[in-house]
């Protein structure tokens, strides 16, 4: 049994039982033994069903949203996005079955075509820090594709994950399409990643776990998508709207806590601007309104879990350069204040490593050359905005930047008819957009001769 807590109060909300490696290989058994028949379901068929998914999905936003408010510590509006997003996703994706288009492709003495054939189980490995959104993101494409899925929530964040496995029965997803196993990383998300009849895995977690993951399904060759971790810059031009890029900055880094793999956590200024912006960051910190997440107008809640504060805290020794701090509460709970480091030099750890918390370091950089050389200065590639009114610049510096989703004068990262993924050791593969289930199928060709 796995007691999940409540960041916010440290209180057990609930108890859970974590699966075997027994009985994980029973359930991959079961999803490789329901793969014939639901690949077979007619594409409308498979559709109607991932809208009817959707539907209860959207039915159940408030209830999923409360369980995530009370496990993860996320605030009420993020959540109701979290959980809406899941019921967005399904409905973009149920749109996919019936365009699974092949090719035909011309060729001498014949007619060659192509099938997207689906690959078999799917094993899904999810994080804590957005139980919903990233399930999502696996499974939804998955279904859609003709694939079974097995996942696996985080041992920290399990509660969505089950309730959402519950809706889709009650959609009408048949018995063993769809199975959620809560439990131990090193135990079910290994069986994932041994067991052969699972025959693609979706891992989104740390960059060093994804690694023994890929080296793992190596032994098989068995394909893997890889979302890991990220230190994405927020580059920020004097050209640029000061004001509002001074005022944005905090939600482009401490949204969630800080624990967000596209969190901006390096902000490169411009030196000729770096005081003013310096000035309005100031105002614009100490504004985030951090507190009980179940409140409507909190912006930013606790972090997960002791370890994780643990963690953070390491980042901001007695000594740091600490700039700038905003408020959070005291008492029961894992709570953070949003944190500014400045000046913080490119060989620092707090530049270099991913904190995965409400800490930002600012560095000053001279001109757009050494902007790019700084956003490129990171082991990771995932994320990250550009803050100019030129669009010669905003173009340039977007080419220039080794990551896998830029925003420019914006944070945006994450949109599910838009590819999504990382550069270098930020992951392998894209997630969303137009061609997901490019990931979730195989490419058949097919050649008829037509010769006498
Ligand atoms: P983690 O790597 O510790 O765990 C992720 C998942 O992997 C969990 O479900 C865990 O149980 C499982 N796991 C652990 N050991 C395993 C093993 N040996 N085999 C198979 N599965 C195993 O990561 P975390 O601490 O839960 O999440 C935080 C990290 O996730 C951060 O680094 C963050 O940047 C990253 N992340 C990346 C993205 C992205 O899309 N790129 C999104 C969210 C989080």
């Amino acid at each position: 049994m796995h007691a999940v807590i409540n960041p916010a109060t440290e209180e057990i909300v609930a108890k859970v039982a974590a699966t075997s490696a027994e009985e994980a290989d029973r359930a991959i058994a079961r999803a490789h033994a329901a793969f014939d028949s639901w690949r077979a379901v007619a594409p409308g068929d498979r559709a109607n069903l991932l809208r009817r998914f959707s539907d209860v999905v959207r039915e159940h936003v408030e209830e999923l949203a409360l369980l995530e408010v009370k496990n993860c510590g996320h605030t009420i509006g993020n959540a109701r996005w979290e959980a809406n997003n899941v019921a967005n996703v399904l409905n973009y994706y149920a749109g996919a079955p019936e365009r699974l288009f092949g090719q035909q492709i011309p060729v001498p003495g014949g007619v060659d075509i192509t099938f997207k054939e689906p690959i078999g189980v799917v094993g899904v490995i999810v994080p804590w820090n957005f139980p919903m959104p990233i399930a999502a993101w696996g499974f939804a494409p998955a279904l859609a594709a003709g694939c079974t899925v097995v996942l696996k929530p985080a041992e920290l964040t399990p509660l969505t994950a089950i309730r959402l496995g519950e809706l889709a029965l009650a959609a009408g997803i048949p018995e063993d399409v769809f199975i959620v196993l809560p439990g131990k990383g090193s135990v079910v998300g290994q069986r994932f990643v041994d067991n052969p009849l699972v025959r693609k895995v979706v891992f989104t977690g740390s960059t060093s776990v994804g690694a023994a993951v890929m080296a793992g399904c190596a032994a098989q060759i068995k394909p893997v998508t890889l979302e890991l971790g990220g230190k994405s810059a927020n580059i920020i031009f004097a050209d640029a709207d000061i004001e509002k890029a001074a005022a944005t900055a905090p939600y482009g880094v401490f949204d969630n806590a800080g624990q967000d793999c596209c969190a901006r956590s390096r902000i490169l200024v411009q030196r000729s601007v770096l005081d003013r912006f310096m000035g309005l960051l100031e105002a614009a910190v100490k504004g985030v309104v951090v507190g009980d997440p179940a409140l409507e107008q909190t912006e930013m809640g606790p972090l997960i879990s002791r370890a994780q504060h643990d963690t953070v805290s390491s980042y901001v020794p007695s000594d740091a350069p600490i700039a700038f701090q905003g408020s959070c509460p005291s008492g029961p709970g894992y709570w953070f204040a949003p944190t500014v480091l400045a000046p913080v030099a490119p060989d620092a750890r707090a530049f270099r490593e991913e904190i995965f918390g409400p800490v930002v370091v600012v560095t000053a950089f001279e001109d757009e050359a050494d902007a790019i050389s700084l956003a490129n200065d990171s082991e990771f590639g995932l994320s990250g905005s550009i803050w100019t009114r030129d669009v010669g610049r905003a173009l340039r510096v977007a080419r220039g930047v080794e990551s896998g989703n830029l925003s420019v004068n914006s944070h945006s990262s994450v949109r599910y008819w838009t590819p999504f993924g990382g550069f270098k050791r930020s992951g392998l593969g894209r997630e969303l957009g137009p061609d997901a289930l490019d990931a979730f199928t195989e490419t058949k060709n097919v050649f008829l001769s037509t010769e006498d």
